[in-house]
């Protein structure tokens, strides 16, 4: 299953700047066009009848969507990588080519909340049940399968809570049993995790995030090892989901710049994380890659870094005041925005919500904070994180 043999020896910052890069496809030029298309011309009748040429209409890919899938496709260790509109349809397609009526698919409970929207309400609508379990649970899922379950998808570290998974053991027990893997693995990055490694069949970016990084691109990609990429393809071109030009452009550009980016990403998450540990008014810090957290061995002997996002729990005794505290933490930020999504060069902080939640309950000891630590001088964020605490311990 391993991928690491055909993957190149070279650097990761190597890798970023000439994956999917072919300057000698397009005269020298650097970069590759983008391509507006609909329509591709074929030059005779028999041609068209046949499709024997490299592109044939604009949904089934132009050379820029190629030039980021081959750039995925290296980073992953890939057989094949689609690219569509959203994160959220890189979530949603991978189901749809694994998923009949009758099937059951199993889900980890700390899931992106629009994943979690999308099974209980579209896939049941098409008769495919969906049972949510423990991110803790490991090769323990095997007491969840089931002779109709045909995908176990995964998110390590959870959204907001950042909870990791045993890949590995999971990835051996469902295939023992006949079910594909799947794993959003938009934290990491390729830089830091390659899923496809570790026994997952379908990898899947939010590349809106880091990839793109820069809070104007909305974009996802799917890349799949061999045996799962037919019906990855065949359900993608049969959807008509394909990612603009423009973006796909744009995410290719932004993962040149990703290494350098993310390194400064990892490093201020990680001081401003340890300054919060054990600081009054904070109750816990959720970031996978400090030693007090539940998940650090998990995430030491698989990944290779941290990204930039991560939570704090505040420390609020009345469960009453959870809102309100949280409430004057983020009214008092001044550098960070309040907003979704994250990856991107700025700072952003909102109040996560975990209402969802059926087995990886909520922190009881107040509110969760997500923070999204951007370029900026760590220094600065930090500043502006106690400015926030201060407000918190008024409110
Ligand atoms: C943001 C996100 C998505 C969805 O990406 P969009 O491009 O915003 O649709 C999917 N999964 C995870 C883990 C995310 O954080």
């Amino acid at each position: 299953m391993s991928n690491s043999d055909n993957s190149p020896k070279h650097g990761v910052n190597t890798r970023l700047a000439h994956a999917g890069y072919q300057p000698q496809s397009f005269f020298g030029f650097v970069n590759p066009p983008v391509v507006h298309a609909s329509t591709v011309l074929f030059p005779d009748a028999s041609a068209i009848e046949t499709r024997n040429q490299p592109y044939t209409y604009g949904t089934y890919g132009t050379p820029t969507t190629d030039a980021l899938n081959a750039a995925m496709d290296e980073l992953e260790g890939s057989h094949g990588t689609i690219a569509l509109p959203s994160g959220l349809a890189a979530v949603t397609v991978p189901f749809m080519a694994t998923l009949g009526a009758g099937d059951h698919l199993l889900v980890v409970d700390s899931i992106y909340a629009p994943t979690r929207n999308f099974c209980d309400q579209m896939l049941a609508r098409f008769g495919v049940e969906t049972s949510y379990y423990d991110p803790g649970i490991g090769a323990g899922i095997e007491q969840l399968i089931r002779a109709n379950t045909k995908l176990v998808h995964t998110e390590a570290p959870g959204s907001n809570t950042f909870e990791m998974q045993d890949i590995p053991a999971i990835a051996e027990v469902a295939h023992a049993h006949g079910a594909l893997v799947s794993m959003d693995n938009t934290w990491a990055t390729p830089l830091y995790f390659k899923p496809l490694d570790h026994g997952v069949d379908i990898s899947i970016h939010a590349a809106t995030k880091y990839p793109a990084g820069h809070s104007d691109v909305l974009i996802g990609t799917v890349s799949a090892n061999q045996k799962a990429w037919p019906a990855l393809w065949k359900t993608f071109s049969m959807l008509g989901v394909c990612a603009a030009p423009d973006d796909s452009y744009m995410t290719l550009r932004g993962l040149r710049t990703m290494g350098v980016r993310l390194e400064r990403h990892q490093k201020s998450a990680l001081e401003i994380a340890g300054a919060l540990e054990g600081r009054p008014g904070v109750a816990r810090v959720l970031h996978p890659a400090l030693e007090s957290f539940p998940g650090y061995e998990l995430w030491k002997r698989d990944f290779g870094g941290s990204s930039g996002i991560f939570s704090i729990v505040l420390d609020v005794a009345d469960s009453e005041r959870f809102r309100a505290k949280a409430h004057a933490f983020l009214d008092a930020l001044q550098i960070f925005g309040l907003g979704y999504s994250w990856g991107g060069y700025e700072s952003l902080a909102v109040h996560a919500n975990l209402s969802d939640r059926t087995i990886a309950m909520p922190p009881r000891e107040g509110p969760v904070i997500r923070l999204q630590i951007g370029l900026e001088d760590s220094q600065d964020l930090l500043a502006d994180i106690e400015r926030g605490l201060a407000a918190a311990a008024r409110a």
